[in-house]
């Protein structure tokens, strides 16, 4: 009786699994139907940009720049896409982070199956780490996501607003609404992010109209943890555009760069530790190392830490001082908890912290999802001194900066040294516009006002530089 029950629910599953297999295929094929099947498409249109993880406090949208022309081509055949845009900064100069640019910043991103790279004329510059979300994203257009869901046995049911497809490719999950009318009204997706873990990338498409046959939305709404990333006013689609984006040599070849940490002794029992886009600077103090800065992720953390430890061997690392929220700034945080370091930030990014880490890192699962426990901390809002053993260091909340809210500067009395992040970088040059010259005044204006006697700087991007770079370019 039971071997006949559990043989009949079986029947019962298969037959309703390939029902609604089956309803899966006439949802999509209704979709593709109303909105027109296309090989390629291309779009255009003016909108916003927003520079994820950069924003002026914790609990503020990522800031905007204005977008004054974009092109985006992609073959669904050949899983290929050319991005051009071009980025103007608002006037006045707004708050928050993302690299300050003069004039207009122009970008062409491509990605062709595998391969992922950004043309400036006619340099093509690798982007290894960047292809496999770039291929993701051409699944997440309207119609990309239509074909995809009909390659990847996609599901369906009722949901809010219409009938959700659902699918995998690769370690992705991707849903997709289509509405009454069979338009694709909004995609959802998760990408791993080192700060937000799974993190959440919901696109709206709306305003539907007729380009040559094919329906396209005429506005594009991208968020990703939870605020816009890319708005888009679309004022042209053409169906069928060809593109023909072979890939550079250069490119096929190009392999991610391993993690690299170089040191420099700054002082005795100080190092500056480089080696990428992002410094950290190790202090020893007689029974513990304290780290200032955990950038960019946990390769970064992982290797700066191996670093400490040749250089100091046999002490743990009790604090890590943290300049500020931005999440190449704090990517790296988490293996500190993980390696038992009570994280020193200010007050205002402790609740952001305690809040975002909550959130499930299955798609890149780091040591502390591995082996969850509470993360300790100890907040600043004014001077904070850690001395100990003859040792001491000075941290200092940054007044009236435009880069970050919570921006940290760190002194070594005995050294003279002067740590910052993004404040002034060197080389110069590498940053410019009204908004950096603001920051380098601003930095300047903040170590004289404590009087603080300092020689050299050590900077968080870029070389170790001496005092009077700085004056010079913050009085210039
Ligand atoms: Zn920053």
């Amino acid at each position: 009786m039971i071997r006949k029950l559990v043989s009949l629910i079986a029947v019962v599953l298969v037959f309703s699994i390939s029902l609604a297999a089956q309803d899966a295929k006439t949802v999509i094929q209704a979709a593709s139907k109303a909105m027109g099947d296309v090989k390629s498409i291309q779009y255009s249109g003016t909108g916003h940009l927003y520079a994820i993880g950069q924003a002026f406090n914790p609990t503020s949208a990522w800031p905007q720049n204005n977008i004054t022309s974009y092109t985006r081509t992609i073959d669904y055949n050949t899983r290929a896409s050319r991005e051009e845009l071009t980025q103007v900064e608002p006037t006045p100069p707004r708050l928050g982070g993302a690299a300050p640019f003069a004039g207009e910043l122009k970008q062409i991103n491509l990605v062709n199956g595998q391969s992922a790279w950004n043309q400036t004329g006619n340099d093509a510059q690798p982007a290894v780490a960047a292809a496999e979300e770039r291929q993701l994203q051409i699944w997440l257009t309207p119609h990309g996501f239509l074909k995809a869901a009909m390659e990847n046995n996609a599901t369906v049911k009722k949901g809010s607003g219409g009938t959700i497809v659902s699918f995998t490719s690769g370690k992705f999950k991707i849903n997709g609404t289509i509405d009454s009318q069979n338009m694709v009204t909004r995609t959802e997706t998760w990408i791993a992010n080192p700060v937000l873990g799974d993190m959440p990338v919901e696109t709206t498409y709306s305003g539907y109209k007729d380009f040559s046959g094919v329906k396209f939305p005429t506005m594009i709404v991208q968020k990703e943890g939870g605020y816009p990333v890319l708005d888009l006013a679309v004022t042209g689609a053409q169906p069928n555009a060809s593109l023909n984006l072979p890939v550079p040599e250069a490119v096929r070849t190009a392999k991610l760069l391993p993690v690299s940490v170089t040191n420099e002794k700054i002082g005795d029992g100080v190092w500056f530790l480089a080696g990428g886009s992002h410094n950290s600077v190790l202090v020893e103090y007689p029974t513990y190392l304290v780290m200032i800065e955990a950038p960019l992720d946990e390769a970064r953390s992982t290797a700066v830490i191996a670093e400490a430890k040749r250089l100091a061997p046999n002490k743990p690392i009790k604090y890590l001082i943290n300049t500020h929220h931005h999440f190449d700034h704090s990517g790296g945080l988490r293996t500190y908890v993980a390696e038992g370091a009570t994280i020193i930030t200010q007050e205002m990014n402790k609740a952001y912290y305690e809040q975002v880490w909550k959130a499930p890192h299955t798609l890149e699962p780091d040591r502390l999802a591995q082996n969850p426990k509470k993360a300790t901390f100890v907040t600043v809002k004014e001077k904070y001194t850690l001395a100990d053993g003859g040792r001491s260091l000075e941290i200092y909340p940054m007044q009236g900066d435009t880069h970050n809210a919570g921006l940290m500067m760190i002194y070594l009395p005995k050294e003279k040294v002067l740590v910052e992040a993004d404040d002034f970088s060197w080389p110069a040059g590498t940053r410019a516009g009204l908004r950096y010259h603001g920051n380098n005044v601003n930095l300047y204006r903040n170590i004289q006002q404590l009087k603080l006697d300092v020689s050299r700087i050590a900077p968080i991007h870029g070389t170790m530089v001496s005092y009077s770079d700085l004056q010079k370019a913050a009085t210039s």
